[in-house]
């Protein structure tokens, strides 16, 4: 733990630079950074970067050989060429220390309808000590924790003992190819910690995701003669009901898993988009439903991938129409493993202590049902892999926000992580 006096220094640091960083917060929550969308904020980040004196190296998807890796995923909908990554380097010239990562995604997902908010999404409004937009809390909040706990060790006179690497990246919300591609182009740490917001609290294990487009056919025919057709939105709204079921026994499954045994259902399914038919009088010729499920730590992706192929063929089987027109699943996101950030590492037990020293108690451990950034360092690079940051509500819903005041302590949080697990210098 960094002593009394250097703690003392980094939290009037981060009083004294809060207002810049709430300023920061706002303005890269005012980028409407939506997937195929993140390269406007991307180039703010290097230009923010860049003006304070890291050396930043900006490079797109397509710069890697993403395709190459066995857990890349698909990226259907989205141009590569144009997801661009962001690393700002700090280097130390004579090393002492342990060198880091630190990463936030800069995507957010869609807004939804802005009449429904009483904020506006991209409005970054303060208001009784939240801040409110989309990405306010998932996860711009905890990009600018990162930021500025390199701010306040800077402005304490201190520079990390190690190197230090602040990555801001796209696609977590889609594939986590931004993630890997940061790996691919040669990043690497003693550790990583991704300040999701946590509520302060590290992340134990995470669940995978699967992203899968259901493609199913009809026959359009005058609704007056219906029987003679096929709708398409009642054949996928009949593999819909099947997943369900699916889902059911997956989670009848998951009662025993080590981790996840307490998590009522942590298996979620979701039918996310739907699009279909061209006209109210006419069955709809086609339907797509964009789906996404989750899967346990542990559990091998491609398995998980054949059963929902399974199930969708058995529903199909039952369907007149269906069986003689198979719907087709097509993978167009995510194929992501879950995660289990096994407890006992020392950068968790650094953690710890810099968490117990920010907010005077104890770091607490949560099981998530969704997915992070994690598992890539975790998993396929052998870095512990930390995910814990600040406190808000909202996620991928309405009124997202974040807690200022929860903010501030996790930056002077992370601000002592990093002088402990990097040790300090003067600034030279
Ligand atoms: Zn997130």
């Amino acid at each position: 733990m960094p002593d009394k006096t250097t703690l003392q220094q980094l939290s009037a640091a981060v009083e004294a630079n809060f207002e810049e960083q709430v300023r920061f917060l706002a303005d890269i929550v005012r980028h409407p950074s939506l997937r195929g969308r993140e390269a406007p904020l991307q180039d703010h980040m290097y230009r923010w970067f860049a003006g304070r004196g890291y050396a930043v190296d900006r490079f797109s998807i397509a710069d890697v050989r993403l395709q190459e890796h066995p857990k890349a995923s698909p990226m259907v909908d989205v141009d590569p060429a144009g997801s661009f990554q962001v690393v700002a380097s700090r280097r130390c010239a004579s090393p002492t220390g342990r060198s880091l990562i630190l990463q936030g995604h800069i995507d957010v997902v869609p807004e939804g309808p802005a009449e429904m908010w009483t904020f506006p999404p991209y409005g970054g409004t303060v208001k009784d000590g939240w801040m409110y937009g989309r990405g306010a809390h998932d996860m711009k909040s905890g990009v600018s924790a990162m930021c500025f706990a390199l701010e306040a060790i800077r402005a304490a006179g201190y520079a990390p003992a190690a190197d230090v690497h602040l990555q801001t990246v796209t696609e977590e919300e889609s594939t986590g190819n931004g993630a890997l591609a940061t790996l691919l182009r040669g990043y690497r740490a003693d550790a990583c910690l991704i300040p999701e917001p946590t509520g302060g609290t590290i992340t134990r294990a995470h669940t995978g995701t699967m992203w899968f487009r259901l493609r199913v056919r009809g026959v359009p025919v005058h609704v007056a003669v219906a029987q003679s057709g096929s709708n398409a939105i009642m054949s996928a709204y009949h593999l819909i009901l099947a997943l369900q079921e699916h889902t059911k026994r997956l989670n009848e499954a998951a009662k025993t898993d080590k981790w996840y045994e307490g998590t009522p259902d942590p298996i979620k399914f979701n039918p996310g988009i739907i699009r279909g038919g061209d006209w109210a009088s006419s069955t709809p010729a086609w339907c797509e439903v964009d789906c996404r499920l989750g899967l346990l730590p542990g559990q091998d992706v491609a398995t998980q991938q054949r059963a929902v192929e399974k199930a969708v063929a058995e529903a199909a089987r039952t369907d007149n129409f269906l069986s003689n027109n198979p719907p087709e699943v097509v993978w167009h996101g995510f194929l992501a493993d879950g995660f289990v950030q096994e407890p006992g590492s020392e950068a968790e037990a650094v953690l710890a202590e810099a968490h117990r020293a920010a907010f005077g108690e104890e770091m607490g451990a949560r099981i998530s049902t969704a997915v992070n950034d994690t598992r890539f360092y975790g998993l396929y690079f052998g870095m512990p892999a930390l995910c814990y940051g600040p406190k808000g509500e909202g996620a991928h819903g309405f009124d997202e926000r974040t807690n200022l005041e929860h903010l501030k302590t996790t930056t002077l949080s992370i601000a002592a992580f990093v002088a402990d697990w990097c040790g300090l210098q003067p600034l030279s």
